[in-house]
């Protein structure tokens, strides 16, 4: 079972390359800061929508105005984002390893992802990857979220099999590879970053750096 964003889809690659786009469109500097400021002005955005205190629209006419600095008419703030998210969307990248290991990896393949159903099956879609996954489970309709174990076990369950049989790849190593090893099933932590020199593994969890290192891992822990 596979975790999508960062983990098969580049999203933060791809939100880099249409953040960038969309900053030069407006006039805007396309600066390290000027991202900074937009992930900034989207985690607090998100945290309210969590909260309870913003409806999703609220929400994303929010980032907007966190990130300007100043309030823009509904109107003028729906089209502003609509012109970032086409922009991400002409973005959107697997990473380069993921087609290869998918078909190098013979087993059953699912998707658990906090994101909603309706994105990742667009993403997934269109990056030519969702007929490779038979389940796809998101923290909407599953109304439960990683890193808590009933989500994986409802992973499990869609597949019919014990957690022990199934194995969990994702590039959060608390949210996924630690959650999945606590929930029972084998934990993998997709480190791209390569950041063991700074993040010990803990135990009884498995480090990748690349998807290529995947089929040689599961099937040494299949003997
Ligand atoms: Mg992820």
């Amino acid at each position: 079972m596979w975790d999508v964003d960062d983990t098969l889809f580049d999203f933060s690659g791809s939100d880099r390359r249409a953040l960038s786009r969309h900053f030069q469109a407006e006039g805007l500097p396309p600066s390290v800061a000027s991202v900074e400021r937009w992930q900034q002005a989207t985690e607090v955005a998100y945290g309210r929508l969590a909260a309870g205190e913003l409806t999703y629209e609220e929400c994303q006419r929010q980032r907007v105005a966190g990130f300007l600095g100043r309030t823009l008419d509904d109107v003028a703030a729906d089209a502003w984002l609509r012109r970032y998210t086409a922009l991400f969307e002409r973005a959107w990248t697997a990473f380069p390893d993921v087609t290869a290991a998918l078909a190098a990896l013979p087993y059953r393949h699912g998707i658990l992802s906090n994101s909603s159903t309706a994105h990742q099956e667009r993403r997934l879609t269109a990056l030519g990857l969702r007929h490779h996954f038979e389940v796809l489970l998101c923290a909407d309709r599953l109304a439960r979220a990683k890193p808590d174990p009933s989500a994986f076990l409802a992973g499990c369950e869609a597949f019919g099999l014990p957690p022990e049989a199934v194995a969990y790849v994702g590039d959060q190593l608390d949210t996924d590879a630690v959650a999945a090893r606590d929930a029972g099933l084998v934990g993998i932590w997709l480190d791209r970053a390569r950041s063991t020199a700074t993040v010990s593994v803990p135990v009884g969890v498995h480090r990748v750096p690349g998807l290529a290192d995947l089929p040689r891992l599961l099937a040494a822990l299949g003997e």
